[in-house]
């Protein structure tokens, strides 16, 4: 079976992130999407309400698996047998940052390998950090947010 994980912040997850996750589909079997956490930087969302978004977006769908880590993203892939890092690339300044955090990762563990998905044309401007911007300032992200998910009732 094969399997890769899709660590992030997803803080809040959007429909950019929703997409290279059913995309992913087509290339794993199953996919674990991993919320990286510290425990000194709060979030907008709490871990827990992050993961329950993500459930809400995926419920019944028994291939997509969420769990929140607190280590390097290589050593929680070996703690789960997982050979595969998934990311999503927006932009030329995405696969700047993403193609360190990938060669420093293969580096660290030469048998993990990240693979790297375009986003849909339509999400490139889509990310959590203007969405968290909008959020608080009472603005509508609904079209931004799979399933149109009730975010407040997180909040
Ligand atoms: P991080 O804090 O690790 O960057 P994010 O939650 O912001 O975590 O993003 C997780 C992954 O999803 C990253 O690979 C990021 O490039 C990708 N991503 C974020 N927004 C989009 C989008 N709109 N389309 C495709 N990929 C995206």
């Amino acid at each position: 079976m094969k399997r890769a994980i899709f660590p992030g912040s997803f803080d809040p997850f959007t429909i950019g992130h929703e997409s290279i996750v059913r995309r992913a589909l087509h290339l794993f079997d199953e996919i674990l999407i991993a919320i990286g956490y510290n425990s000194e930087k709060k979030g907008f969302f709490t871990i827990d309400n992050r993961i329950k978004i993500i459930e809400e977006v995926f419920e019944n769908k028994n291939c997509i698996k969420v769990e929140k880590y607190n280590k390097l993203t290589v050593d929680f892939c070996k703690e789960k047998n997982i050979k595969f890092i998934l990311r999503g690339l927006r932009t030329a300044s995405d696969f700047e940052y993403e193609r360190a955090i990938a060669q420093m990762n293969h580096f660290m563990e030469n048998d993990i390998e990240t693979i790297f998905l375009l986003t849909e044309a339509e999400h490139t401007p889509v990310s959590s950090t203007i969405l968290r911007e909008i959020l608080k300032h009472n603005g509508d992200v609904c079209k931004f947010i799979p399933k149109c998910i009730d975010l407040k009732k997180y909040l």
